[in-house]
């Protein structure tokens, strides 16, 4: 971050009557009226946000026993960075995360599994002691209001529940054509994907490829059991209409993954408990690294990589 980036917003905030800072509490922000207008119109759209996608909100203690961040087992790595004081011979805490207390409110009482997920989303007022001297306007703060949430979920509700809130980001600058990761032919195709739905990015991602996604088995099952949306006219695609693209990129077989699959799932399957869970798995890795490196890169690859690297993208790659 630039000093003047700090200074800016600084500035701008004293300009437009939004929000200042007094010593008297360093690293906080003092909220004016205009100010306090944008702060609440964020908490706003989040809270919209929350509610539509089933989170129930709560809002817990500021000032807690620092007890409570032993048995969470903060304390040991944390406490230095927390602000604590004695009061009535016991050691208190302004919270510096949310979590042990949300903790505290789910068991509050008896859950039944049919309750999962339980999503508690908080606005919570958090102070971490930062050292005066990196403390940077609204940057770097000693409080601050964080929009948490906790989930509690069973084990196999895990993927089902990060999928959804993660935002994915699909560098299609230079994407890969051909049989596999290793034995890749590396095309500029300049295209940035950005999705909330990790399967409907790989649906998308797919469809520009060249393939059908729903025939792709494992977006199809993602699709099925509800992890996202797999189908194309589901999609609502927001930029460049993709429509016709389609980079007409193929897959095959080369010779590691027609041996992979004739050993796995083919003809002489029976081999498998063999080649693949005993010492002769070292053959196959063998196999595989002498067809990639000592055939397939000094030939074929070579020629494709050399070409890339004339590229502007090749040419930046090489410069790291
Ligand atoms: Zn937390």
């Amino acid at each position: 971050m630039k000093t003047s980036g700090l200074k800016d917003h600084q500035h701008i905030g004293k300009e437009l009557d939004l929000f200042s800072f007094h010593d008297i509490a360093p690293g906080a922000v003092f909220w004016h009226a205009k100010g306090f207008v944008i702060f609440k119109t964020l908490v706003e759209y989040l809270r919209s946000s929350l509610l539509k996608n089933g989170y129930k909100e709560i809002s817990t203690p500021v000032l807690v026993k620092s007890s409570l961040f032993k048995k969470s087992g903060h304390w040991d790595f944390y406490n230095e960075n927390m602000f604590n004081f004695m009061h009535e011979k016991e050691m208190y805490s302004l919270k510096p995360m949310n979590c042990p207390e949300a903790a505290l409110v789910f068991s509050s009482t008896k859950r039944s599994y049919k309750e999962l997920p339980l999503r508690m989303a908080e606005f919570g007022i958090l102070h971490r002691n930062e050292l005066s001297g990196v403390l940077g306007g609204a940057f770097r703060v000693r409080q601050f209001v964080i929009d948490d949430a906790h989930h509690f979920i069973t084990p196999d509700q895990i993927q089902k529940e990060i999928h959804k809130g993660i935002f994915a980001v699909v560098d299609g600058t230079v994407c890969g054509n051909g049989n596999g990761p290793r034995t890749m032919e590396p095309v500029i195709k300049n295209y940035i994907l950005a999705s909330n739905d990790q399967v409907a990015i790989d649906a998308i991602s797919a469809k520009m490829m060249g393939f059908d996604p729903m025939k792709i088995e494992f977006i199809k099952m993602a699709h099925d059991r509800g992890l996202g949306i797999g189908d194309l006219g589901q999609i609502e695609i927001i930029g460049e209409d993709i429509t016709n693209v389609n980079f007409g990129f193929k897959t095959g077989r080369s010779p590691v993954i027609y041996f992979d699959q004739v050993f796995r799932q083919g003809v002489f399957s029976f081999l498998e408990p063999l080649l693949f869970h005993t010492g002769l798995f070292a053959l196959c890795i063998f196999g595989s690294e002498f067809y990639h490196d000592r055939l397939w890169y000094p030939t074929l690859g070579k020629i494709k990589i050399n070409k890339f690297k004339k590229t502007e993208w090749g040419r930046l790659f090489n410069k790291y």
